[in-house]
């Protein structure tokens, strides 16, 4: 099969590389050579150098990107670069200019080759971020390193000036010099997260010839073996579902912290983790959560990376980069790394339909659902995708993503007698885009689920993905033989309030107030400090209580401070705040449910399934 780095490797060696043994070796005709320094720990500065060879033109301009891949949002990393500056083959200072935030220009002077340096400011450790402290450097390149405009297709080097003893994981190709990596282009230099540190643990397996490497950052109280089998059970799922891979290696960067956190993002042969508190891994939740996480990010080495929205194609990184197809980027790979888990046996049944039930309560909840369609929510990533802009106005392109596509999988598997599925779909765009680098578009999504079911999806996609009717959850599990009930929650009170809140015993805030709700009618507003409920002191930890001493239609006194104002408003409490939906299995399913019940989950429909009876570690 060709896959990526082949393709890559093909390029590599028209630019002059040699490949061997799995090496690569830096050519006289690359023309460009970037070089990171580590500052003082304490200084948090990474000085990074980009030597430039071949120069055409009068002047040269430098570019750092706006955004990263992987996050739709506009983020300025050139923000924090320090003493940018140029010089020429004999070291003399060249005239640079800044022509806009994230570009520098550079006047050639008729050098051959020049030389820029700047300082870069890293001091976030997140997943998508760049740190250096004195126990590791972590760099995300789309963060800190500068492109030639013009020239990001050429083959690039890097040199990591790591201390000695340090080890050095990254995704991108090692030569004989440990220090010294190399890439085909600048895209492929900035999908490699690099993780330097003295302290680094690497394992590693091989599947279909392709070499995994897990690397952990942090001390953790993980199970070396366990966890290290479970994330080879997930990647055999993984690959063998989608029928192949499109690296030639792949890398686990893992950093277990601390503190409590969860965030990973995807790369083209890597992924980057962050997860913590790493004194937590021998908690079964936890870890299940862990290698979920694990599991959606693996996935997008197909969704995403290589099954590409058009617009990614290539990223334009000086600014935002609209596409309807998050919801699929995302959402799909949300519901695939459910599914993953579910087939591979790590989930349960029951958790399996709590996950989704629980996604349902939350959308059902939200008056976004009303207001924004998924492809608006995904075109206005940029915007509103992470937490900004108005309350109640949007909805997640991750969970309400993951619902379509549930949705839609059992909706083709309906329509097909349960012959094809939404793996069948994934697999399609794959092959079909992914591999011949074409760009995907939203049309073209709707018509390759068309192709594999032979019949119109239109109304599906008006109603769920352009429209914002409520989605119809009974039609579409009664497919798998399984209907949605109300059931009560009785950790919750019947009496409902309709806010969110957040806060401690000192003082809560309320963060939201749901739009038509008891306390939006009677004026509760997001930013009030919540006092009392019926001149009961009220706060974080006991505001269930409170309402569990009242019953719906009760009006109660609610007294917040809002802007040190003393404030009582009269709220009619509702109902239904104990209801949460729950997932059940019918009592006489059709053959047809019971086969699409099955192949779908992995269960047999009377009991577990044999996936869990062999995955006998897993509690
Ligand atoms: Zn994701």
């Amino acid at each position: 099969m060709r896959t990526l780095r082949f393709l890559f490797g093909r390029r590599l060696e028209r630019a002059g590389f040699t490949l061997a043994l799995g090496l690569t070796w830096p050519s006289a005709q690359v023309a460009l050579h970037y070089q990171i320094d580590f500052g003082p720990p304490h200084s948090h500065l990474f000085e990074v150098t980009l030597t430039v060879e071949k120069l055409r033109g009068a002047f040269v301009d430098f570019a750092l990107p706006a955004w990263r891949p992987g996050r739709y949002v506009i983020q300025n990393f050139a923000a924090n670069v320090l003493h940018f500056s140029a010089f020429d083959e004999t070291s003399s200072p060249l005239p640079v200019e800044k022509i806009d935030k994230q570009t520098w220009r550079v006047t050639r002077n008729k050098a051959k080759t020049l030389r820029v340096q700047y300082q870069y400011y890293a001091n976030v450790l997140d997943a998508g971020s760049s740190f250096l402290s004195e126990e590791e450097a972590f760099f995300n390149g789309s963060n800190l390193l500068v492109y030639v405009v013009g020239r990001r297709t050429e083959p690039v080097t890097l040199r990591i000036q790591y201390p000695e003893g340090w080890r050095v994981a990254t995704g991108l190709a090692r030569t004989a010099d440990p220090r010294l990596f190399t890439a085909p282009d600048y895209d492929v230099l900035v999908d490699c997260p690099t993780m330097v540190s003295p302290t680094l643990t690497t394992f590693s397996f091989t599947y279909r010839n392709v070499p995994y490497f897990v690397h952990i950052q942090g001390e953790g109280q993980y199970h070396r073996d366990r966890l290290v089998a479970d994330i080879e059970k997930i990647v055999r799922y993984e690959v063998d579902l989608m029928g192949g891979t499109p690296f030639r290696d792949y890398h686990f960067l893992f950093h277990f912290v601390p503190h409590p956190f969860s965030h990973g993002v995807e790369h083209l042969n890597s992924c980057s983790i962050m997860r913590g508190p790493a004194d937590k891994f021998d908690e079964d939740e936890f870890y299940r959560s862990f290698l979920s996480v694990v599991a959606h990010e693996f996935f997008h080495a197909w969704n995403v990376k290589t099954i590409r929205p058009a617009a990614f194609l290539p990223y334009d990184y000086r600014h935002e980069v609209y596409t309807r197809l998050l919801w699929v980027s995302e959402g799909l790979s949300t519901y695939y790394g459910a599914l993953a888990m579910k087939r591979t046996g790590f989930t349960d049944r029951r958790r399996f339909f709590d996950w989704i039930s629980g996604m349902i309560d939350g959308l059902q909840m939200n008056p976004g659902r009303k207001v924004t369609s998924l492809e608006m929510a995904s075109w206005d990533a940029w915007l509103t995708g992470y937490g900004s802009g108005p309350p109640n106005a949007t909805v997640s392109f991750y969970s309400k993503g993951a619902l379509v596509g549930l949705l839609l999988d059992l909706e083709i598997r309906q329509r097909t007698g349960n012959d094809r599925s939404l793996d069948d779909v994934m697999r399609s765009l794959y092959t079909e885009y992914g591999l011949k680098r074409k760009g995907l578009t939203a049309v073209e999504f709707q018509r390759a689920v068309e192709r594999i079911v032979g019949r119109s999806f239109e109304e599906f996609f008006r109603n769920y993905v352009r429209g914002t009717e409520d989605l119809d959850y009974d039609a579409h599990l009664l497919h798998a033989g399984l209907r949605l009930r109300r059931e009560v929650d009785d950790n919750k009170p019947a009496a409902f309030l309709g806010i969110g809140y957040s806060g401690n015993e000192q003082e809560t805030t309320i963060t939201n107030v749901l739009t038509d709700s008891p306390a939006y009618r009677a004026g509760l507003d997001k930013g009030d400090i919540l006092l009392a409920i019926d001149r009961e002191r009220a706060h974080q930890g006991n505001i269930l209580e409170l309402l569990k001493k009242k019953s719906p239609g009760d009006t109660v006194v609610v007294t917040v401070f809002r802007r040190n104002q003393l404030r009582d408003f009269q709220v009619v409490l509702g109902s239904g705040g104990n209801l949460k939906y729950a997932i059940k299995q019918i009592d006489q399913p059709t053959p047809l449910q019971k086969k699409i019940f099955e192949s779908w989950t992995g269960d047999s429909w009377e009991g577990t399934s044999k996936k869990e009876q062999t995955a006998g570690d897993e509690k």
